[in-house]
């Protein structure tokens, strides 16, 4: 699982590691693991996250499965550099919220020394990449793609199928508004309304 995450970490340098997959692929499991372990090494940890996502709690990052962390809320990804405070350990979770200034924010995190850990949705309801996923993934050193298990057919997943009915490209929900399905079983925009989409 930590296969793709620094084992030797660098030294004088920061660098950026990125955590990305559909939902219910423990993206954000994955995440408070690393930030655990930074912890427990006495390494100065701030944890961010955007915030429209309010579905757990407003002052912690939550998996699906119930850990959690001590989260600080920002709005915008020009916040985050004043958010953390002397961290160097810098977790940001749900950064498919975030708008295209996270990949130059996290850039400069990483240029002045800090290790930034981003998770993400790398793909949206209808199987398009989630900017800035995308271009996160360029520039980070380490990628971990996690995957679910498909509802249908319980193959690998890597698709996030919305069930509920909305054309939004933001629509936030859990386990009763999407579902993980593999490329087979997954079917862009069946179970939502087919308007265009909107951002
Ligand atoms: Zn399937």
């Amino acid at each position: 699982m930590d296969s793709s995450a620094p084992f030797n970490q660098p030294t004088g340098t920061g660098w950026i590691e990125v955590i990305c997959g559909s939902m219910f692929s423990g993206k954000t499991e994955e995440l408070i693991r690393r930030l655990r372990r930074a912890l427990i090494a006495r390494q100065r940890v701030a944890i961010v996250k955007p915030n429209m996502d309010t579905r757990f709690s407003d002052t912690r990052i939550v998996s699906h499965s119930g850990s959690y962390l001590p989260s600080i809320t920002v709005s915008t990804a020009d916040e985050i550099p004043r958010a953390i405070g002397g961290a160097t350990v810098v977790g940001i979770d749900e950064a498919q919220f975030f708008d295209m200034r996270l990949v130059d924010v996290c850039e400069q995190l990483a240029d002045s020394g800090h290790r930034v850990i981003v998770a993400g949705l790398d793909q949206d309801y209808l199987g398009h990449p989630f900017e800035p996923m995308p271009q996160l993934l360029a520039v980070a050193e380490y990628i971990t793609k996690t995957l679910a298990i498909c509802v249908v057919c319980g193959n690998p997943a890597n698709r996030t199928q919305r069930v509920a009915k909305s054309s939004a490209r933001v629509f936030i929900g859990a386990g009763d508004a999407y579902e993980a399905r593999c490329r087979r079983c997954f079917s862009p925009g069946s179970d939502s309304v087919s308007s265009p989409q909107t951002t």
